[in-house]
């Protein structure tokens, strides 16, 4: 499982590298990344909460 940002998408607002600093962190222009590669079962529940929170929709979830 991997977390992946559109950058076309992203706005910067930060709501993400906030609220899910386990999943995700900001550079110092607030363009986030995502902290791992690939994420364990464990952190399922909040990376789809870092998908539903993104206001551009630019987080996806992918299982590969
Ligand atoms: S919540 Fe979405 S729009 Fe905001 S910084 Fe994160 S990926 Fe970008």
């Amino acid at each position: 499982m991997r977390l992946v940002i559109d950058y076309r998408k992203c706005l910067k607002s930060g709501q993400c590298s906030y609220l899910h600093a386990e999943l995700i962190t900001a550079d110092p222009d607030g363009t986030p990344r995502v902290i791992a590669e690939r994420l364990g079962e464990d952190l399922r529940a909040a990376a789809e909460d870092a998908v539903d929170l993104c206001p551009s929709g630019a987080i996806s979830l992918t299982e590969e």
